[in-house]
C-alpha cells in the first residue's frame, strides 16, 4: 500500500477538489459555545458544529476568547507577525477556555493534559481523532483549535485571506458598508463602535435596561450585549444571543 490515508480524510480531499472554494465570514453560535459568538469562514462552520457536538457529549462549555482576527491587531500587547499564516486570519481557528459548571479551565490547566478531568481529556481526544480538526496543545498552544488549512492548503489560505480580512474590516468599520444595509452588531474584539450601536443603546436605556452607562457611548461592550440578550428574552425573540440583527433591530423599533 502506497497510500495509507484514512478513508475519511481521503473523502474530504475529494470533496475539496469537486466543490469550488466558498469564502464568507459568518457568525456561529452553538449550544455549548459561550462568552461570545465565533466569527468564522463558512467552510469552518461544519467543524465548529463538530466541536459543539464533542463538547455536548462531554458536558463541557466552550468559552470563546478569540476567533477570526484582523491582521495586525494587538493580542495581549503583542502584534501578530503578518508573515505567520495564522488560521485566525481566515476564520479557521478559535481560542477558548473550557467551562464545567462554574470552573473555568484556562491555558494553565489545559496545558497539563494528564491532570485534566476525564471529560476534558475525552473532548480533546475526540478533536485529535477527527480527520481535520487540530488541537494547539500539540504545538504548545492548548487554547487553540483549528483545521490546519494553512498547512494543508496554503494556496487556499492565500485566496481566503483578502476576502475574510475585507469582510472583517466591513464588520468593525461601519463607514465602509452601504448605509442601507445595517450591519450585524455583536460583542467582538476590538469592540464595534458607531452611531448604529448608539441607536441600539439609546433604545435599551429608554426601556430601562442596565448598560452600566447613563448615556449611550456607541461602543458595543459586554454590558450592551447582555442587555440585548435580556431584551430578546423579554420579547420572546429567538435566538437569545445578544446580537443585533434585523429581528432585534425591528423589535427595538429601529
Ligand atoms: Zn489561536
Amino acid at each position: 500500500m502506497i497510500f495509507k490515508r484514512s478513508p475519511i480524510k481521503k473523502q474530504y480531499l475529494i470533496i475539496r477538489r469537486i466543490f469550488p472554494m466558498a469564502t464568507e465570514l459568518k457568525t456561529f453560535t452553538g449550544s455549548q459555545f459561550i462568552n461570545k459568538p465565533v466569527l468564522a469562514d463558512i467552510e469552518f462552520i461544519p467543524h465548529l458544529e463538530k466541536i459543539n457536538d464533542f463538547a455536548a457529549t462531554n458536558g463541557l462549555e466552550i468559552y470563546v476568547t478569540s476567533s477570526a482576527r484582523p491582521w495586525g491587531v494587538p493580542v495581549a500587547g503583542a502584534i501578530i507577525p503578518p508573515a505567520r499564516m495564522s488560521n485566525h486570519l481566515i476564520g479557521h481557528a478559535i481560542d477558548m477556555n473550557i467551562q464545567i459548571g462554574r470552573k473555568l479551565y484556562t491555558s494553565h490547566e489545559l496545558g497539563d493534559f494528564n491532570s485534566l478531568p476525564s471529560t476534558i481529556q475525552a473532548f480533546f481526544t475526540a478533536i485529535r481523532k477527527h480527520p481535520v480538526l487540530h488541537w494547539g496543545e500539540d504545538f504548545s498552544d492548548p487554547v487553540h483549535i483549528d483545521d490546519r488549512l494553512n498547512k494543508n492548503y496554503p494556496n487556499t489560505w492565500k485566496q481566503k485571506l483578502p476576502i475574510i480580512q475585507s469582510e472583517l474590516t466591513g464588520l468593525t468599520q461601519p463607514g465602509i458598508r452601504a448605509v442601507n444595509s445595517p450591519r450585524l452588531l455583536f460583542l467582538t474584539t476590538p469592540l464595534m463602535e458607531g452611531n448604529d450601536v448608539k441607536a441600539v443603546q439609546e433604545k435599551l436605556i429608554a426601556q430601562g435596561f442596565d448598560l452600566g452607562i447613563t448615556r449611550a457611548d456607541g461602543l458595543f461592550g459586554p454590558a450592551t450585549s447582555q442587555a440585548v440578550a435580556k431584551f430578546q428574552d423579554r420579547e420572546d425573540l429567538d435566538p437569545i444571543d445578544g446580537m443585533v440583527g434585523d429581528k432585534t433591530r425591528q423589535a427595538l423599533g429601529l
